[in-house]
């Protein structure tokens, strides 16, 4: 048998809210680009986390 790895993604808590973690500025790009294409969201922005070393992404730009 062969385990598969799934790719959970990490979330931390910010603010009021839990938000999908991204390691780099260019993931969480790829991610918001998808987002709108996938979804018609509209356009997100990405920031850098305070609370950790990763990114996440901002629907006010
Ligand atoms: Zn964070």
């Amino acid at each position: 048998m062969r385990t598969i790895s799934a790719k959970i993604p990490k979330k931390c808590w910010v603010g009021e809210q839990q938000k999908v973690c991204y390691a780099t500025r260019e993931e969480a790009e790829a991610a918001a680009l998808v987002a709108e294409h996938d979804y018609g969201a509209p356009k997100l922005g990405v920031y850098k986390c305070e609370y950790g070393d990763h990114w996440h992404l901002s629907s006010h730009g």
